[in-house]
Order: C-alpha cells, then structure tokens, then sequence
C-alpha cells in the first residue's frame, strides 16, 4: 500500500519540526489495532496488520519531531518538545480532514533530555482504552490507531515490555506550541503558528477569533470531562490542544466515589491538577496562551492586554453553559438545575457515591423505582427528599439512558486488562473495549464493568 502523507506543520514552521527517525523495530507484534479508525483514515486494515506493521512503527519514512514549550506544575520549560514522539505526517481522512499521524515510543529525539525515548506496553494500551473510551462517550479526544509491542526492554522500576502507539489527531498543536513560538522573539514565527492553526482549525478567523475559539473548546471541553467523571492528572500548558481535542493520556482516571478533591496521579502532591480544579487550570492555562499570542492582538501592548482579557472572561459562560447544559441531560430536565445540583452534589460527596452509577441509576426513578439510586445512598432521608423534588420536574429516563455512561474504564479493571496485555493474554483488554466503547445502556453479561472497585484496591490507587 503507498500512503501520502503531507508535511503541513513542517512546511509552515519548519523552525519547529526537527526531521527525525523512529528507532527501527526488529520484532514488531500488534496488541491492538483500530479497524474503524484505519478505514476513516483510508488505511487497508488486514495490510496493517502485515506488511504495513512496519509503517505503524515509523520504519517506512522520517518524520518529524514537533518543538513546544510547557508550564509543568507552573514551572515554566522553554523546550520540552516531542521526547519520544514523531509526527509522521498529515492524512485526509473520508471526511476531507487532515489528521496527524503520530508516533508515541519511538526512540529519542533531539528533545528527549534525560528519557529513554521510549513507552512501555501497559501504558500505550492505557491510553489505547481511555482514548477510545473517551470517544464513545462523544468527548473530542486524540484517538489511538494502534498499539504495537516492539521486542525491546524498557527499563523502569523494573524492566518492561516495549510499544509503540500510533495516535491520530486533528492536530498536535498545544498551548506549549505557541508558548514556545513566542519564546523564540520572531514574530513572523509565531504569525505563521496561528495561520496554521487558523487553517486547520478554524478558518477565516482573525488572530483575536482564534484565541476566543480556543477558550470556547477548552472551556467546553473540560465541562464534558466533569460530566463524566474524567480527571486529565497532567493538565500542563504542553499538554492543552489549540483543537480543544483531550491529549496525553498519562495518569488520567475516572473518578469513582464523587469528590471534588480527587487526584490520582502519584506526582501531583498538591493536587493542582485534582478533579473540582480543572475549570481553573484550564483558565490558568489559557492566560498562558493568551500571553504568548499578544503580539497579534495589536501593535499596542495596553490594548492587546485589553483585548486578551476580554476573551479570557468568556472562559466562565462557556463553561457555565456546558456544565449545566450537561448536567440538565443528565438529570433529564429541561429547567434550571442549579440549587438542585449542588444539593445532589453535598449528598453524593457526603454519601460516597459512585460518580458513574448514581446517573445511570437515577433513570429508573425517573420510571417510578427509586430503589436503584438511593438505595447507593446511608442518608436515606436525604435522597429520598432529593429525589422527590427532582421528580417534580418530570425528568425524561429515556432521554437520561442517552447520556449517562453505564461503562466507563475503571481504574482497577484497565489495571486488570494491562497486567494481562503485558503478559501476552490480550482477552480482558478486548472485554474492557468491548464494553467502554458502547458505553450507554446496561447489556447483560457486563455487570462487573458496571461496578465500582473494591474498597481495597481504591484506597490506595495511584495511576502514574
Ligand atoms: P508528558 O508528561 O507526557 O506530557 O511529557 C512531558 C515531556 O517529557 C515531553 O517533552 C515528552 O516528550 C517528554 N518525555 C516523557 N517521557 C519521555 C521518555 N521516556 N523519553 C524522552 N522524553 C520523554
Ligand atoms: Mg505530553
Ligand atoms: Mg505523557
């Protein structure tokens, strides 16, 4: 099979595409393959699976390394950049859209700094699962095309197996892009940086357009993550998409029992990155890009400040809007759900409710049987006065069964599906798949993928 790949990003900045070869592979072995995405993207699937497994490790043709700046934890890095990561190239998918194809795990580049260049099974497949997860429940996102072993040991705390993830994107172009375009001081570089992005993103914006999009979908993006429960873990300035797509699936998780103060991620002590922070962060991360894009706002620095915070104070409405948008579907009314939210939430965090289990539960209220819902709930009084004053609104529970996830990838069985995967035993991963991606509705058979964690494997989990 030839594939065309193009080099838009290259062509537009090529001060920020490093030409760069994948390692080469010598015993390529596919864990996973995403057939309905190969087709989008116009890639013959039984060819991937053989003579093109060399393709979808990079051996084919060079590509680039993508350079890019980055708040991490609020520190700023002037140059992180893809460490172990290529961008193969652009390819129109059916739709006519150009997507980046993506290498994560292919060997170190001129911006891998301390690392090894490399990935590990268990957490390309995490991201496999999550990503598509993601997907399945509409979530713009990243989408993974295929895990590939490599035959190589990594060494972390002790050795593992080696992959290679094949990602697809609209883009990977990030905040830390624009940041790191900006730190250069050349101007006509990061006026190319937006033209591009505008492009590919959101033609015939102006400069100012592109900056209130991109607050728009991040702002829209993040009220979908709180919606389901997802907590991103890592939500540094490199890691935040101009396309408003979630990017880096890394010590992401879905939150079980509610709590706003969730964290999962074994480096985040602060919990700056904890569920109930991600509005804030993804604001603070806006400000950023802001910043690196005020010399295209105007020639004049007091008006382009004025300019930028303007925009920057959309960010709450955009995301009032999503969230209580979202939350009246999930709730199956059509009115205000404002004070009848945060009460549901006072009773959720107080009660340790499944964050998942509650929504999808609460529909069969709306059909008359409280049971399954309050029965989740010790304050018995308190639900059942909750859910007599949502009753009153005439909640819709078909409408309800839509939106509200039966399946989402929890913690303990992806950590189940990995422990096999990496030892070759790749059935748990093809059931937890399964079930995440049709996520809606309850379908007989699946009751252990419906089913919180036991309580000894939550108190202590970390994903990273
Ligand atoms: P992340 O936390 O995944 O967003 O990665 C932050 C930065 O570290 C990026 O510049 C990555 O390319 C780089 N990086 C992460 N892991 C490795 C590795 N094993 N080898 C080289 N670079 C890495
Ligand atoms: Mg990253
Ligand atoms: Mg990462």
């Amino acid at each position: 099979m030839n594939i065309s790949l193009s080099s838009e990003f290259a062509d537009a900045v090529p001060e920020m595409a490093v030409a760069w070869e994948a390692v080469p592979v010598r015993e390529p072995v596919l864990l996973a393959l995403n057939e309905p995405l190969a087709k989008e993207l116009g890639l013959d699937p039984a060819w991937l699976r053989a003579d093109g497994l060399s393709f979808l490790v990079g051996n084919e043709a060079p590509g680039v390394a993508q350079a890019y700046a980055g708040h991490q934890f609020g520190g700023y890095s002037p140059r992180l950049g893809d460490g172990r990561a290529l961008l193969l190239g652009e390819l129109r998918d059916s739709d006519g859209e150009l997507r980046d194809l993506h290498l994560k795990g292919s060997g170190r580049t001129p911006f891998a700094r301390g690392g090894d260049g490399l990935a590990a099974v268990g957490p390309m497949l995490r991201e496999y699962v999550l990503s598509e997860a993601m997907f399945a429940l509409g979530i713009p996102t990243t989408r993974s095309l295929a895990v590939v072993s490599t035959g190589a040991t990594v060494q972390r705390e002790e050795p593992l197996a080696g992959a290679v993830l094949a990602r697809v994107a609209s883009s990977h172009l990030r905040v830390g892009s624009f940041q790191y375009a900006r730190n250069t001081g050349d101007h006509d570089l990061l006026r190319r940086l937006a033209g591009h992005a505008i492009a590919r993103h959101y033609p015939g914006s102006t400069y100012l357009e592109l900056f209130s999009q991109v607050v728009a979908a991040q702002a829209s993006l993040v009220a979908r993550w709180m919606l389901v429960g997802f907590i991103h873990g890592v939500m540094n300035t490199d890691n935040m998409t101009i396309s408003g797509e979630t990017i880096d699936y890394g010590p992401c998780a879905f939150m079980e029992a509610y709590d706003p103060t969730t964290v999962y991620s074994s480096i985040d002590h602060r919990g700056r990155y904890a569920y109930g922070n991600q509005p804030i962060i993804a604001q603070w991360n806006l400000a950023r890009l802001a910043e690196a894009l005020l010399p295209l706002f105007s020639d004049d620095e007091d008006e382009a400040v004025k300019l930028a915070l303007k925009v920057l104070g959309t960010f709450d409405e955009h995301f009032e809007r999503a969230w209580m948008g979202g939350m009246q579907a999930k709730l199956g009314v059509a009115v205000d759900v404002k004070p009848l939210l945060k009460d549901l939430l006072a009773l959720m965090h107080a009660n340790h409710i499944d964050f998942t289990t509650f929504f999808w539960k609460l529909s069969a209220a709306a059909r008359g049987d409280a049971e399954p819902a309050r029965s989740l709930f010790l304050d018995l009084a308190g639900i059942d006065a909750w859910i007599a004053r949502w009753r009153a609104l005439n909640p819709d529970a078909d409408a309800m069964d839509r939106v509200n996830p039966v399946y989402v990838p929890r913690n303990h069985l992806v950590e189940e599906a990995l422990a096999a995967g990496a030892d070759g035993d790749l059935e748990p991963l093809r059931r937890l798949l399964d079930a995440v991606t049709s996520p809606y509705g309850e379908r007989p058979g699946l009751e252990r993928y419906a089913t919180p964690a036991p309580q000894d494997f939550t108190t202590n989990y970390q994903t990273f």
